[in-house]
């Protein structure tokens, strides 16, 4: 992957995508990052870039021609045509399913804005597309191209020893990742969780996946939500793939502990409290949400329904 940042500032970016990781990458052959003035590209006898925006108000906007020719010269340097991105405050904001999105390109163009911004027409005549790292404003396009780039580097093969290097981290399946420990094991009286000092690895696996549920339903419960929603609705299409059950089934939801869910699985509970009728679907979650099992209401008994257990989570199914 090539990446080109345009910009009036290329020392700034080349020092810091040359270090560390990313620069280890770039000298390794994984990855291309180059930084180019746009002030290189000025018909301006004077070098000059920017001018008073039309209407009055504060300040200078970077001009058309010299970003227009910057990126028109950067765009014949590539094979394949590249992407053009405008790091913008007005952009959608980046999130790690869009980083991933923009690491499968063969090439991007980064386009640094800096003082008022720059003239419109240049973002509507190259089509480039707005992206900002976050609600707040910069004083350049600078860093929120070094961001991107920096994220955009990593998922390239070879960048990172290995994909578990940011398999694991948070935000890549949805969810945040599970506290990290490194030695001495006590430090300031705390310590380090006993299992991860166990060298029992399904154990650590198990912990880890926990204590990433815990973390993110507690710190980003936005994104727990988001992630539980996923979960279900896949948990309901492989259902309904495998059971004949008509497309507009509904599903009542019911939250049992996981001493409850063990005895549901082995065919020991068979009742629970809940308000509903005879031929209606329940899906048993666990406390934190996830979907456990799919079961039928076969009849009543005071407060409580009986049911009969017809569907396991995949995952359940191979714990078997
Ligand atoms: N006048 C512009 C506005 O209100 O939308 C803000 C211009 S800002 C001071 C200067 C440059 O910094 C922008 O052209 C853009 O390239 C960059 N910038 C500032 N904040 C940013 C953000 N949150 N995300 C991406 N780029 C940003």
């Amino acid at each position: 992957m090539r990446i080109d940042i345009a910009t009036l500032f290329p020392e700034m970016c080349e020092k810091v995508f040359n270090e560390s990781i990313v620069g280890r990458g770039i000298r390794n052959g994984y990855i291309e990052i180059y930084a180019h003035n746009i002030r290189d590209y000025t018909l301006n006898k004077h070098k000059n870039v920017d001018d008073k925006p039309f209407g009055g108000g504060t300040g200078m906007v970077m001009q058309a021609q010299p970003i227009y020719d910057c990126v028109k010269a950067i765009m014949s340097m590539h094979k394949t045509p590249p992407r053009v991105i405008y790091l913008s405050p007005q952009g959608k904001t980046l999130t790690q399913e869009k980083v991933r999105e923009l690491a499968k390109e063969s090439g991007l163009v980064l386009i640094c804005g800096h003082y008022e911004g720059i003239d419109e027409r240049v973002i509507e005549e190259l089509g480039a597309e707005e992206i900002s790292i976050g609600d707040y404003v910069l004083t350049g396009g600078e860093l929120p191209a070094l961001i991107l780039t920096d994220a955009v580097a990593r998922l390239q093969e070879g960048v990172l020893p290995n994909e578990d290097a940011y398999s694991i981290e948070s935000h890549y399946d949805g969810l945040l990742e599970y506290p990290q420990y490194s030695r001495p094991e006590i430090w300031k009286e705390r310590k380090v969780p006993e299992i991860l000092l166990s060298g029992d690895h399904r154990q650590v696996v198990e912990w880890q996946r926990k204590k990433s549920l815990e973390v993110t339903r507690k710190k980003r419960p936005d994104l727990y939500e988001a992630y539980i929603k996923r979960l279900t609705e896949c948990f309901i299409g492989e259902f309904k793939a495998g059971y004949d059950v008509t497309e507009n089934a509904k599903f009542k939801f019911c939250a049992l502990s996981d001493e409850d869910l063990k005895l549901v699985k082995r065919g020991k509970k068979r009742e629970i409290e809940l308000d509903g009728k005879e031929g209606e679907y329940v899906i048993l979650t666990d406390d934190t949400d996830i979907p456990k099992f799919v079961v039928i209401i076969t009849g009543k008994n005071g407060q409580n329904v009986k049911f009969r257990l017809i569907y396991k989570s995949k995952k359940e199914e191979n714990n078997d």
